[in-house]
């Protein structure tokens, strides 16, 4: 079926309405009306070009949240009328073991929400700024909170288990000191799903605006990290750091505010790298550094019902479509309070 979205035919063209198509639902598939789109940092840099190999027409969205329409014949997990979600998965192999693990996020054959080499037109994924989609059942989550919170529900799809699954996997809970790095979409989730956890949470921003707003998040103390004497104030003192950081930056001023075997933890992907950091921060602690990439299906899920059972949603600002450009311009500046959320009613 043909439908509305918001795209951008080329990198250096503003995103605009377009029609696309949806494939026609399949025997396992879900149909769904979207109401909200979460903008996620890397919808710009998909849609601008920033990392290699974008394809186009490139429509971005992947925090999707809405009203299943249609279900194919053999679908048992979700029927017409449910709140569901999608987020960054809408496909993979299914049998390897990553699959097998209910870590789809790293399966070899992951396709992703857009971006992704698809057998649907165009031949590779279109996202979710559109009116709907049509997905596998398997990757489509059940939405568990009140309904007049659905649109802030809707960023928990990739910048809250973006940080969620990091914080489990490393452990995170109380008795621990935490660091959250960058406090815009992911951060501010971090801050909230860290404090929820039963860590002691330090917030590091380089916006002075947010100083007393991320205390409201969850944040214990704040740190400006373009001040050297307030970072200093926290030398070898971290279990465990989450850097969401859309931008290259000097990773040794965080890595030197691990205790000994801490872990920072990347999950910002910034377009060019980062200065490398000095082995002997590593050396001197037995510190690590990693990455991590969303999470799984079954982690999704219980993401959201963690969520719903701590009464977490994301902090958004809500914008029309046509406001998209702008929104993005703002993001770059770091300057949203703290995730855009797109109301799809406004495409038209
Ligand atoms: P965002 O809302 O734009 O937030 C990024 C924050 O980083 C900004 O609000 C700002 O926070 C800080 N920042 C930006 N530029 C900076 C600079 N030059 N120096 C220091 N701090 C800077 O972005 P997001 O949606 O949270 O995404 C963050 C990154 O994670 C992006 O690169 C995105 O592609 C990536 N991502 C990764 C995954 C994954 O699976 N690993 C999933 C989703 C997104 P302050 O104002 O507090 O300093
Ligand atoms: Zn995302």
């Amino acid at each position: 079926m043909t439908i509305l979205a918001i795209g951008t035919a080329a990198s250096d063209q503003p995103l605009d309405r377009m029609e696309i198509t949806r494939r026609d639902t399949g025997p396992h598939d879900v149909r769904i009306d979207i109401a909200f789109c979460g903008i996620c940092h890397s919808d710009i840099h998909t849609a601008r070009g920033e990392w290699p190999g974008t394809m186009y027409p490139c429509v971005p969205g992947h925090e999707i949240v809405g009203r299943v329409a249609e279900v194919g014949a053999h679908v048992t997990s979700h029927k017409v009328g449910d709140l569901v979600g999608v987020g960054c998965i809408v496909d993979s192999c299914q049998h390897c073991e990553e699959c097998a693990d209910g870590a789809e996020n790293y399966c070899d054959n992951m396709v992703g929400t857009y971006n992704a080499p698809t057998d649907d037109r165009p031949g590779h994924t279109l996202g979710s700024y559109a009116k709907g989609v049509v997905v596998h059942e398997r990757y489509v989550l059940k939405i568990t909170h009140p309904e007049e919170q659905l649109a802030a529900v809707a960023p928990l799809l990739c910048a809250g288990i973006t940080t969620y699954s990091p914080l489990r996997h490393w452990k995170v809970g109380p008795g621990m000191k935490v660091g959250v790095v960058g406090i815009g979409g992911l951060g501010h989730m971090g801050l909230k799903l860290a404090h929820a956890m039963g860590a002691h949470v330090v917030a590091f921003t380089t916006s002075d605006s947010k100083r007393e707003a991320a205390k409201a998040l969850g944040a214990d103390e704040v740190v400006l990290s373009r001040n050297a004497d307030e970072l200093a104030a926290h030398a070898k003192s971290f279990d465990f750091i989450l850097n969401t950081v859309a931008a290259p930056h000097d990773l040794d001023a965080f890595l030197t505010l691990l205790k000994r075997d801490g872990t920072m933890t990347l999950v910002g992907a910034p377009a060019s790298p980062h200065p490398s950091p000095n082995v002997f921060n590593f050396i001197m602690k037995r510190r690590s550094l990693a990455g991590s990439m969303i999470g799984g299906i079954p982690e999704t899920q219980e993401m959201l019902d963690f969520c719903t059972n701590h009464g977490i949603v994301s902090d958004i600002e809500m914008i029309r479509a046509d406001e998209i450009e702008p929104a993005y311009d703002r993001m770059v500046k770091g300057d949203v309070k703290y995730r855009f959320v797109m109301d799809i009613a406004t495409l038209g």
